[in-house]
C-alpha cells in the first residue's frame, strides 16, 4: 500500500461545525414559593389561627399555636 499519511483534503466541505448556537439560558425561575411576598401571615387551614411569618421559614414548618397543625401561607 502506497499510501502514507491521510492528510488529504478530502470529505471536509467547508462551513463544518456551525450551526450550534448556544442558547442564553432563560431567568430562572425563584423556586417554590407560591407567588406570595415576603412577609405576611401564616394561617392555620384548620382553626384559622394566624401568626406572623418570619422570612426566610416556611409557614408549613411552624406548627398552630392553637391545634398544633401544620401552618400555611396566608
Ligand atoms: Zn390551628
Amino acid at each position: 500500500m502506497p499510501y502514507g499519511d491521510g492528510t488529504g483534503p478530502t470529505g471536509q466541505g467547508p462551513g463544518t461545525g456551525r450551526g450550534m448556537t448556544a442558547g442564553s439560558g432563560r431567568g430562572r425561575m425563584g423556586g417554590n414559593n407560591a407567588g406570595a411576598g415576603p412577609g405576611g401571615n401564616c394561617v392555620c387551614p384548620r382553626c384559622g389561627t394566624k401568626a406572623s411569618h418570619v422570612r426566610g421559614v416556611p409557614c408549613f414548618t411552624i406548627k398552630c399555636p392553637q391545634c398544633g397543625t401544620k401552618m400555611t401561607r396566608a
